[in-house]
Parts: C-alpha cells; sequence; structure tokens
C-alpha cells in the first residue's frame, strides 16, 4: 500500500492528472499538457547549449559553458499563466516537472556536466511572504532530472528590489547590480554551477549572480532557466 502510494506520487509528480497550463482537461501520454495546451507551448528547443537567444544574451555579459531556456514566455501566451501559476498560486507541481522535462532535454546535449545547481534567491522578505521561491522549485526539478544538488543558500539576495517594472533600463540595471552577496563560498570551490532563475530576461539578474560565483577560484557557470523573455 505503502510502496503503491510511492510509486503514485512518482508518476504524478512526471505525469499530472490533469493538464499543468489549463488545468482542465487531461495531459496527452507522456506529456505535462493536454493537446490544445501541447499545441501551444512555444517550446525553445535548443539544439546547441552554446550557441542559441539564452547563451547569446547571457554570453556578453557572463563567460558561461551552456545555456537553455525551456518555453518562449511573451505576454499574453500560455506561459504566463503557467508562471504565474507557479509564482502566486503555489503551484509547484508546474516547476517541479517542467524542470525534470527540461533537464531530460538537456542532459544529451551537456558537452561538460554541471555539479551542482544554485537558484537566483528571492529576499527572504519575499519568500516568506510568498512561502517559497519558484527559481529554486524550477531547481529542484532539474536536479531530480540532472540528478545533482541544489545549493539553494549559496546566494542571498541584500537588499528588498523594488518592484522593477516601475524602473527604467539604467535604474533596473543597477538595482540588481547591486544584490547579491555569497555565502558559504568554501562549499563551491572548483565546481561547475547551473545558475537557475524562473525567466531570462536581459540576463541583468543573472549577471549580478553570476559575477560574485565566479570570483571563488575554480568556479565555472551554466545558465538554465524555464522561460525565455521576447520581450525586456
Ligand atoms: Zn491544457
Amino acid at each position: 500500500m505503502v510502496i503503491k502510494k510511492y510509486i503514485k506520487g512518482l508518476v504524478g509528480l512526471f505525469f499530472p492528472d490533469l493538464c499543468l497550463a489549463c488545468r482542465k482537461e487531461h495531459p496527452i501520454d507522456g506529456s505535462l499538457f493536454c493537446v490544445r495546451c501541447e499545441v501551444e507551448m512555444p517550446y525553445c528547443n535548443f539544439e546547441d547549449l552554446r550557441s542559441n537567444e539564452a547563451f547569446m544574451r547571457i554570453a556578453g555579459r557572463l563567460p558561461i559553458k551552456h545555456a537553455s531556456s525551456h518555453v518562449y514566455f511573451k505576454t499574453d501566451n500560455i506561459v504566463q499563466q503557467i508562471l504565474h501559476a507557479l509564482k502566486y498560486e503555489g503551484k509547484e507541481e508546474i516547476g517541479l516537472s517542467m524542470g525534470r522535462f527540461h533537464a531530460a532535454q538537456m542532459k544529451p546535449m551537456l558537452m561538460d556536466y554541471p555539479d551542482i545547481i544554485v537558484p537566483v534567491p528571492l529576499h527572504p522578505k519575499k519568500k516568506h511572504l510568498r512561502g517559497y521561491n519558484q527559481s529554486e522549485i524550477y531547481a529542484r526539478g532539474l536536479a531530480m532530472g540532472l540528478n545533482i544538488p541544489v545549493y539553494p543558500n549559496i546566494l542571498k539576495r541584500k537588499k528588498f528590489t523594488e518592484s522593477q517594472t516601475k524602473m527604467n533600463k539604467t535604474e533596473r540595471l543597477r538595482n540588481v547590480s547591486e544584490g547579491f552577496e555569497l555565502k558559504n563560498p568554501g562549499q563551491i570551490n572548483n565546481k561547475h554551477i547551473l545558475l537557475v532563475d524562473d525567466v531570462l530576461t536581459s540576463g541583468a539578474t543573472l549577471e549580478a549572480c553570476g559575477l560574485p560565483l565566479l570570483k571563488i577560484p575554480g568556479v565555472s557557470l551554466s545558465v538554465a532557466t524555464l522561460a525565455l523573455a521576447d520581450n525586456w
């Protein structure tokens, strides 16, 4: 009985009862989404983790080995609903399941396998309000698929960043570039770190996280995000 429940739990995580996007229809076998949502889902399907849109957006800011995003985010597309559910409705299973799928897709293309995953942190106040960090949830999904550990306490956000939507680009850059500090840097010596965020926009947040990590001896970086925003 216990085993049966356990197996159902595992299968449920990978293949949910209801489509993770509309949460109305049953998903197609082997997918997280129903037929309609699967057709609409704008997968990035990058075939090379060293030259793609996500890689190009970050490479000018940070030296990275690989970059991968799972789906394209546009205003009003299906991904916006998914992100909303993951961020504000406590739908952690979306992040876990999509992270596992993304990992499975990425795995055969990794020329250099990461050792650990570090999620972009929320400010503790925000995490307390929301109850969880959606990027850490996605990181946990990726970690299950890649079979490597998540280190959620390496980066810490220094100050409460004002809602970025009200700022212009320069203010936004300054705001995040002052935002992160390292905790327990001794734990990441010589590690290849997969830095994970929910959405890749300009890459400024990932840069602000990556720069202090790269100061640690022997550290190298790759990046994975759930979504790649086309408008930033
Ligand atoms: Zn659906």
